[in-house]
């Protein structure tokens, strides 16, 4: 059959002196890999090497036996690629952002939404540099996407309602979530969290209101959830995290 779709590019990898085995998440049918025969010579089909984050329309023959389907046409676009190419913190918060898509979702099952949803979010990097609340915001709404949403709005464990009278609060990645200070002993894992995140976290253009520092501690903990839930480590985020401890350093 012929898959024809959008899709963007969230991984390649060699796989001979001219070919590559390209990962794309597409709008309708989800993640698919596909070789992209003769990606890498000079008049290559499709341009070019294809790099991660380029996206466009594609056609894919998949016949029913092979091992792997092949990628028969791709128009990428670069302007995510080349928008990010100034901004070292943007480009690594793209880099985490497909990894981890690539990550929480598995070949051929389809995720409605999650394609618009990445694209916009390496647009908006593009166009607005909030590198901090715009990641946290596509992380937690791909939590959502992949169903292993984060409980904000009341205890984790106990089930009692968030409010601003909350004596103390706390993130545990074992609990999936927020939880009080009568739960708290039982979470070995948890972790200390100011109490404006839950306050703010249902609402994503809210996000921006919470100070950067704060911002990057609630990074490190969604981080270090997701690598938790993964049960290994994620290339990008050394990265992202090394150039979040240098900001905060340096200043924003
Ligand atoms: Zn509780």
């Amino acid at each position: 059959m012929l898959i024809k779709d959008q899709a963007i590019c969230i991984r390649s990898v060699d796989y001979s002196e001219t070919s590559q085995i390209v990962t794309f998440l597409t709008d309708i049918y989800g993640k698919i890999h596909a070789i992209a025969k003769g990606s890498k010579r000079p008049r290559s089909a499709f341009g070019g090497p294809i790099e991660p984050l380029t996206y466009g329309s594609l056609v894919i023959l998949d016949k029913p036996h092979a091992q792997l389907a092949t990628l028969t046409e791709f128009q990428p676009r670069f302007e995510i690629v080349r928008g990010l190419t100034r901004d070292l913190g943007a480009y690594n918060a793209a880099m985490l952002a497909i990894e981890l898509v690539d990550r929480f979702t598995k070949d051929r099952d389809p995720h409605p939404g999650l394609y618009p949803l990445l694209v916009d979010f390496l647009r908006q990097l593009v166009e607005t540099r909030e590198v901090l609340p715009r990641l946290v915001g596509f992380e937690l709404a791909l939590l959502r996407h992949v169903g292993i949403q984060l409980v904000w709005d009341c205890c984790a464990n106990c089930r009692r309602p968030y409010t601003e009278s909350w004596q103390g609060c706390f993130f545990s990645s074992s609990a999936n979530g927020v939880i009080c200070r009568d739960c708290e002993g039982a979470f070995p894992d948890r972790l200390i969290l100011d109490p404006i995140v839950p306050r703010v976290i249902s609402d994503p253009a809210c996000l921006r209101s919470i100070p950067l520092p704060l911002l990057a501690q609630l990074e490190r903990i969604l981080i270090g959830h997701m690598t938790n839930v993964l049960g290994q480590g994620l290339r990008a985020a050394g990265q992202f995290l090394k150039g979040l401890a240098c900001q905060g350093q340096h200043g924003p």
